[in-house]
């Protein structure tokens, strides 16, 4: 990573022959780009290159052979959403969003654990999260009432929660609405039907259950797409991921990825608390006294133990 700063679009020398784009999808050195009069271009990003992402708004150059070119670069980036690939690399998910929305589906769980983490890296970003529990009509009203009250823990925080099904429509103009000029990326596990939604709302093709259709083992190769939405909205669909790891950020910037502890760290006794199990702790007592959710601080906690393991790991 290191050496690629290098290349940063500082040195990147504009002579007036470029082009600019925007970034629909990328494929190891191959991308494709929509140019300013909304065709597809055929571009190959050159190896040692500043990397580019979907969302990216790129520089590029036109070859010889129409519809194809070369990005040599992006324009400044309003946001970037990464994930560790391992403990050594990020990797790039989209660039220039307004929103995260953060899909899941009841059955077979609802991951409570990925949200805390997805929130965890969207509070750090500054980029808007929204929750999305989709597959809503797969629910009897008894569990219905369950994901209302467990989802309802983050509505309190602020957070918005929206409740869909692609097979009813239910929810889908509401997202419809909050996606409107805006530039968001679906995030979450595989199978909780982000191709779906994507195919529900845009007039583009959409290849729904590729992922979950693969048998198990088989290397997924699904790319991370832009898509239009009318109302001037982007939509970009990623690659479900089995787990959102958070190695690379710091005990502080996991504490204020989980906003309703904030306003408890004044009041503890020690300046430098932990909130674990020092005497005085302001974090503590509010979870004795239910102000902070049990559940929530549990996975705080086992964020915080991830964060340590992985730090041994990379000193070996
Ligand atoms: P992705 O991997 O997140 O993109 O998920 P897909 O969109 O490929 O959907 C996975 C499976 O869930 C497919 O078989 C879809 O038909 C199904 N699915 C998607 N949305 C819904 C929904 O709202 N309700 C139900 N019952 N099934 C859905
Ligand atoms: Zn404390």
């Amino acid at each position: 990573m290191k050496n690629k700063k290098q290349f940063h679009h500082k040195s990147l020398k504009l002579d007036g022959q470029e082009r600019k784009g925007l970034l629909v999808t990328a494929f190891g050195l191959h991308a494709e780009v929509e140019d300013e009069q909304g065709n597809l271009v055929r571009c190959h990003i050159r190896k040692n290159s500043d990397p580019v992402i979907t969302g990216d708004q790129v520089y590029w150059l036109p070859e010889k052979e129409a519809g194809t070119g070369v990005i040599i670069g992006h324009l400044p980036r309003k946001s970037l959403l990464c994930r560790p690939e391992n403990a050594h690399k990020l990797k790039l998910i989209a660039a220039n969003l307004d929103a995260i929305i953060i899909v899941t589906a009841p059955p077979p769980v609802l991951s409570e654990d990925m949200i805390d983490r997805y929130l965890v890296a969207s509070e750090i970003l500054k980029i808007q999260p929204v929750i999305l529990l989709n597959k809503m009509d797969l629910l009897d009203p008894e569990h219905t009432k369950e994901m209302t009250e467990r989802l309802g823990i983050y509505q309190k925080m602020g957070y918005r929660v929206i409740y869909s099904s692609t097979y009813t429509r239910d929810g889908l103009s509401e997202l419809d609405e909050f996606l409107r000029e805006k530039t968001c990326v679906l995030v979450g596990a595989s199978g909780v039907g982000k191709s779906s939604i994507i195919a529900a709302l845009t007039l583009e093709p959409v290849r729904v259950g590729e992922v979950s259709a693969k048998g198990l083992g088989k290397h997924t190769t699904t790319n991370t797409h832009l898509y239009h939405l009318p109302h001037n909205s982007n939509l970009i669909d990623s690659p479900g991921v089995r787990e959102f790891g958070l190695w690379h950020i710091d005990k502080n910037e996991l504490l204020a990825g989980f906003i309703e502890f904030k306003s408890f760290f004044n009041e503890c006794k020690f300046r430098n608390c932990q909130h674990e199990m020092e005497p005085g702790c302001a974090v503590q007592e509010a979870l004795r006294n239910k102000k902070i959710d049990e559940r929530r601080y549990a996975s705080y906690l086992k964020i915080l133990a991830g964060l340590g393991q992985k730090k041994k790991g990379k000193s070996k």
